[in-house]
C-alpha cells in the first residue's frame, strides 16, 4: 500500500522547511509539539519524553510536547543552549473538517529573548559589518530599545568594543566571518560565535531606506549617523534580522545614539577578570566585585545602569565631573539623598514595560504596576527641584507630568488584575458604562435563574426541583424520578441521568441567551477596550522611555552617593591637567569590607611620568602587595566611573588602559601552559600600553627557571622604562631587581613591611621605600602549618644555597650577563679590592700573587 504523510505533517514539513536553522515549537491545541530530529534534540536539553506520532508513514515521527502555558521557561533553556526556537501558532480557531490555519510567530534567539532576563542586566543583539578595512557596528537590546551604532577601523578596537558589552548573540556579513578566528576572544568562546547573514541585507541603499522607516525620518542626520556609512550597512543587517524573527515592527526601538569612539578606557577581558569588574574571581558570583561594592540601586533601570558604568568607565573628564559633582550634591543633601531612596524603591522596571508595550504583550498588571511607578515621580521631580548639578537638571526635564495617564490607568484596570487575558475580569467597573451593562446582565441573570427556581417549585409542588447548568446542555429544570408525575406539559425533555430528568422552558432558554450572550460580549468589550488602552499608551513610548532613563541616572548617582557614605569614600580630583596618580591613604575598598575584625592600613600612592613612573614591590607572601597593587588600580577605575574613592585625598590622570598580569592560571582547555599564559598577556601588555595606561604586573617570570624568569623580569621592566613610559606597579620575589632603581629612569623601590621577631613574622601591610633583602618563605609557609621538622630541614638547604654566591645580574651599562664566578674567585677578587697599592712593598705583593694563584688552584 502507497503510503502518504498526513495533511497535518505536511504543513508542519513545510513550516519547517522555512525555519530549518530553528526549533519549531508547532502549537496542537494547547500543547507545543516538536517532531523528528527537533523532538530528539528537545528530549534531550530540555528532559522530556521522546514519543511518536502516526504521519501517515510506516514509522511513527519522534515526537515530544510541552503546555502552551509552560513554554517560556523551556524556551529560555534552549536559547541558553545556543539554539533558536521558531514558534509556531494556531492563527484560526479549530472547525470540523479543515485544517487549522498555522504560521510562525516569532523566532526567539539569544539576542532577542525577552522573557526570564537578569533584571539589572541588558541582553545585547550585535551586527557588524566588515567592508574596506572599516567595521560598521550596531548593537541593540530589544527589551529596552536602547539601540547604538559606532564604526571601527582595527580588529583590536572591535574586539574591546566586544568586550565591553559582551553580546549575547552576533550577526555579520560574510566578509566579517573571514575575521573570526583571527580574534582571540571567538577562539576561546569569550564571544558567541558570529551568524552570517546574507550580504544584500547590508547593501547601503537598502539599509538606509529600511533605517528611515524604522526611525520615521526622512535623514538619518537627525541622529547624526547620516555619514556612518558603515554602520548604516551594520543596521541594515540588524533591522532585517529583526524583522525575521520578531515579524513586527518594534516601536520602543526609536532612536540611533551614534556612540562617539574613545570615550571608554579600554579593558581587556583578562583585566576585567583580575580587576573584578562584575564578579569575584574566585567565586565568580557578583559578591565581592566592583559591581557588587557599588550597586546599591533600587530599580532594575538603575541596575543595569550602574553596570554600565562599571564595565565602560570614561576617559572624558566632563562626563565624569558631571558624575562626581552630582554624587557630591546629594553626599551634600542627605535629606534628599533618603527621600529618593525611599522613592525609587516603590519604581518598577518602567524600560521593559515599554519593551512589552511595543511588542503588544503588556499585560493589565504591568499597567497597574506603570501607573504606581508614575504616582511616585511628583515627589521625585519635588526633591530635584533643590538640586542644581547638571545630570539632575536633565533629568528633571525628562520626568514630563504623567498623572493623566496615571488616573486613566488606574481607572481602567482593576488594582489586582488576573494573570491571563482569555477570562476577562481586568477592567474595572464604572470605566465603560456598556461593560457595566453587561456584567449586570449576567450578574442579574442568577438573580432570574434562582427567581425562576423558586416560582417553579410553587407552581409544580416540587420541593426538589433544580435549575442547573452544564457548558453542552446550558440551563436546565432538573426533577427527580420519584417526582416526575407533577412535571407540566410544557416542560421540554433535553436529557435523563441517573437519577433525574432535565428540562427547558421557553423562559428558560430566553434568559439563557441573555445571560450567555452577555458574558460573551463582556469578554470581546473588555478585550477591545485594553486593546484601546494598549493603542494609546503606544504615544507615550518615548516620553517613558525618557522618565526610564531618568530614574536609571537618579538611581545610579544615589547608589554612587550612598556607596560613598557608607565606606568613607572622597571626590577624586581628575581633569586633563593632572598627570599622575598620587593617593593618599588609599584603601581597596572590597578586601577592607570584606575583612572582618582587623583593621585595614591605608597606604600612599605616587605615580606620575617621570621620576615615579614604575614602583617596584618587594616583599613576603601575604604582605599586601596584590592588594595594594589592586587598590590602586581599583582606585584609578572608580574615579573614571565617576564614583568617589577610598582615600583621603586622590589626584587621578585620565588613564587609557588598566593592563593587568596577575597570578598563575592555566589555560590547558586552549593547550597553553601557565607560563605561555603569562607571556601572552605580557606580549599583550607590551604591544598596547601607551603612557598613559596604567599597569600591575603581579610577578612576570614565576612560570620559569630562577634565571630565566629574572631575566624576563629584568628585560620588560627596562623595555617598559625606555619604550613605554607608562605608569607601573610591578610586584616581584626577586629581590635582584631592586638594582634598577638609579640605572632605569623612574623606578623607585618600595617594600610591604614585616616585623621580624625571633620565632615569626608579622605583617604590617605598610608599604615603605626600599626593598626587601628577604623572602620570609620559609616563616609564611610555617604560618600556613607546614611541619615544623619540614621547615627547619628548609631553613638548612637555604643555608646552603646562599652560601654560594650567585650574581647573574646584567646591569645596563652590562649587555652581557656575567658569568657564575665560585666562591674562590669572589675571595680573590675581594682580596684584590682590599689591597692598599700605595702602601704595599714588592715583596708583599710577590707573596700576595703566590696566595691568590694558589686558591684558584
Ligand atoms: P603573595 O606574594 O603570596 O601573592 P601578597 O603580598 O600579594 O602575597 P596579598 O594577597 O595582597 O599579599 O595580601 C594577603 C592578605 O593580607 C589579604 O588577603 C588581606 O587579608 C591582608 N591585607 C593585605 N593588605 C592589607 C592592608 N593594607 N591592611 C590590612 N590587611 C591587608
Amino acid at each position: 500500500m502507497e503510503q502518504k504523510i498526513s495533511p497535518m505533517m505536511t504543513k508542519y514539513l513545510e513550516t519547517k522547511d522555512k525555519y530549518k536553522d530553528a526549533i519549531l515549537f508547532y502549537r496542537l491545541g494547547d500543547f507545543y509539539e516538536m517532531f523528528f530530529d527537533d523532538a530528539v534534540l528537545c528530549s534531550k536539553v530540555l528532559d522530556l519524553t521522546l514519543t511518536g506520532k502516526d504521519c501517515g508513514l510506516k514509522d511513527k515521527a519522534p515526537m515530544c510536547g510541552i503546555p502552551f502555558h509552560a513554554a517560556e521557561s523551556y524556551i529560555t533553556k534552549l536559547v541558553e543552549n545556543g539554539y533558536k526556537v521558531a514558534i509556531c501558532e494556531q492563527l484560526s480557531a479549530p472547525t470540523r473538517g479543515s485544517l487549522v490555519e498555522r504560521d510562525v510567530v516569532r523566532i526567539v534567539t539569544p539576542g532577542t529573548l525577552q522573557e526570564n532576563l537578569e533584571d539589572k542586566k541588558n541582553n545585547y543583539l550585535c551586527s557588524i559589518y566588515y567592508s574596506n578595512k572599516n567595521f560598521g557596528v550596531v548593537y541593540v537590546d530589544i527589551t529596552t530599545g536602547e539601540l547604538k551604532l559606532l564604526e571601527l577601523t582595527s580588529k583590536q578596537e572591535l574586539e574591546d568594543m566586544l568586550i565591553r558589552i559582551a553580546p549575547s548573540e552576533i550577526i555579520c556579513n560574510s566578509e566579517m566571518k573571514y575575521f573570526e578566528s583571527e580574534i582571540e576572544s571567538f577562539n576561546r568562546n569569550v564571544l558567541p560565535k558570529m551568524f552570517v547573514m546574507e550580504d544584500y541585507v547590508f547593501g547601503f541603499t537598502r539599509s538606509e531606506k529600511y533605517a528611515k522607516e524604522q526611525f520615521g525620518v526622512n535623514n538619518l542626520s537627525v541622529f547624526d549617523a547620516s555619514d556612518k556609512k558603515y554602520g548604516i550597512c551594520a543596521l541594515g543587517g540588524l533591522l532585517e534580522y529583526l524583522k525575521e524573527t520578531q515579524k513586527r515592527t518594534l516601536s520602543n526601538i526609536n532612536k540611533i545614539r551614534v556612540e562617539r569612539n574613545n570615550i571608554f578606557m579600554n579593558l581587556d577581558s583578562t583585566a576585567r577578570k583580575n580587576l573584578e569588574l562584575t564578579e569575584s574571581m574566585s567565586t565568580k558570583k557578583k559578591r565581592g566585585s566592583i559591581l557588587w561594592l557599588l550597586d546599591n540601586t533600587k530599580t532594575a533601570m538603575g541596575g543595569r545602569l550602574i553596570r554600565k558604568y562599571v564595565e565602560q568607565p570614561v576617559i572624558i573628564p566632563s562626563i565624569i565631573n558631571d558624575r562626581l559633582n552630582a554624587v557630591e550634591e546629594l553626599i551634600n543633601n542627605r535629606q534628599i539623598l533618603l527621600e529618593f531612596n525611599n522613592n525609587l524603591s516603590k519604581i518598577v522596571d518602567i524600560e521593559r514595560i515599554v519593551g512589552k508595550l511595543s511588542y503588544g504583550t503588556i499585560m493589565p498588571k504591568d499597567c497597574i504596576s506603570l501607573a504606581s511607578s508614575l504616582e511616585v515621580l511628583p515627589y521625585i521631580q519635588n526633591s530635584l527641584s533643590y538640586l542644581s548639578s547638571s545630570y539632575f537638571r536633565e533629568c528633571s526635564k525628562k520626568l514630563v507630568d504623567m498623572s493623566y495617564v496615571k488616573d486613566l490607568l488606574f481607572s481602567a484596570i482593576k488594582r489586582d488584575p488576573p494573570n491571563i487575558l482569555t477570562n476577562g475580569g481586568y477592567i474595572n467597573e464604572k470605566y465603560n458604562r456598556d461593560l457595566d451593562d453587561y456584567r449586570n446582565a449576567e450578574k442579574l441573570g442568577r438573580q432570574w435563574v434562582s427567581s425562576i427556581e423558586q416560582k417553579e417549585r410553587e407552581e409544580t409542588g416540587i420541593k426538589t426541583l433544580k435549575v442547573g447548568y452544564n457548558k453542552v446542555f446550558g440551563y436546565y429544570i432538573e426533577v427527580t424520578k420519584a417526582n416526575l408525575e407533577h412535571v407540566p406539559y410544557s416542560y421540554i425533555r433535553k436529557q435523563t441521568t441517573v437519577n433525574s430528568e432535565r428540562f427547558i422552558t421557553e423562559e428558560l432558554k430566553k434568559l439563557e441567551e441573555k445571560i450567555l450572550g452577555s458574558e460573551e460580549k463582556a469578554l470581546k468589550l473588555e478585550a477591545k477596550l485594553y486593546s484601546e488602552l494598549k493603542d494609546y499608551l503606544k504615544q507615550y513610548i518615548q516620553v517613558l522611555q525618557n522618565i526610564a532613563s531618568a530614574i536609571s541616572v537618579i538611581d545610579t548617582i544615589c547608589s554612587l552617593a550612598n556607596v560613598a557614605i557608607e565606606h568613607n569614600f572622597v571626590k577624586p580630583e581628575i581633569n586633563e591637567n593632572i598627570k599622575s596618580i598620587e593617593i593618599k591613604g588609599g584603601r581597596h575598598p572590597i578586601v577592607e569590607t570584606l575583612l572582618k575584625n582587623s583593621s585595614f592600613v591605608p597606604n600612599d600612592t605616587i605615580l606620575d611620568n617621570s621620576d615615579n613612573r614604575t614602583m617596584i614591590i618587594t616583599g613576603p607572601n601575604m604582605a599586601g602587595k596584590s592588594t595594594y597593587m589592586r587598590q590602586v588600580a581599583v582606585i584609578t577605575l572608580l574615579a573614571h566611573i565617576g564614583s568617589f574613592v577610598p582615600c583621603e585625598s586622590a589626584k587621578i590622570a585620565l588613564t587609557d588602559r588598566i593592563f593587568t598580569r596577575i597570578g598563575a592560571s592555566d589555560d590547558l582547555a586552549f593547550g597553553e601552559s601557565t607560563f605561555m599564559v603569562e607571556m601572552n598577556e605580557v606580549a599583550n601588555i607590551l604591544n598596547n600600553a601607551t603612557e598613559n595606561s596604567l599597569l600591575i604586573l603581579d610577578e612576570i617570570g614565576r612560570g620559569t627557571s630562577t634565571y630565566d624568569g629574572l631575566s624576563i623580569a629584568w628585560a620588560v621592566m627596562e623595555y617598559l622604562s625606555q619604550n613605554l613610559k607608562a605608569k607601573t606597579l610591578f610586584a616581584t620575589h626577586y629581590h635582584e631587581l631592586a638594582e634598577l632603581e638609579g640605572k632605569l629612569d623612574g623606578v623607585k623601590n618600595y617594600k610591604v613591611s614585616v616585623k621580624e621577631t625571633a620565632t615569626d613574622i608579622v605583617f604590617l601591610h605598610k608599604i615603605m621605600r626600599g626593598s626587601a633583602n628577604k623572602s620570609f618563605g620559609i616563616e609564611v609557609a610555617s604560618l600556613a602549618g607546614l611541619p615544623k621538622s619540614l621547615t627547619d630541614r628548609a631553613r638548612e638547604i637555604l643555608k646552603r644555597e646562599e652560601s654560594k654566591e650567585k650574581t647573574i645580574i646584567p646591569s645596563l651599562n652590562e649587555e652581557k650577563v656575567t658569568d657564575v664566578k665560585t666562591g674562590a674567585e669572589a675571595e680573590v677578587i675581594n682580596i684584590l679590592k682590599e689591597i692598599n697599592i700605595d702602601s704595599l712593598s714588592p715583596l708583599k705583593a710577590f707573596n700576595t700573587i703566590i696566595d691568590l694563584v694558589s686558591k684558584l688552584k
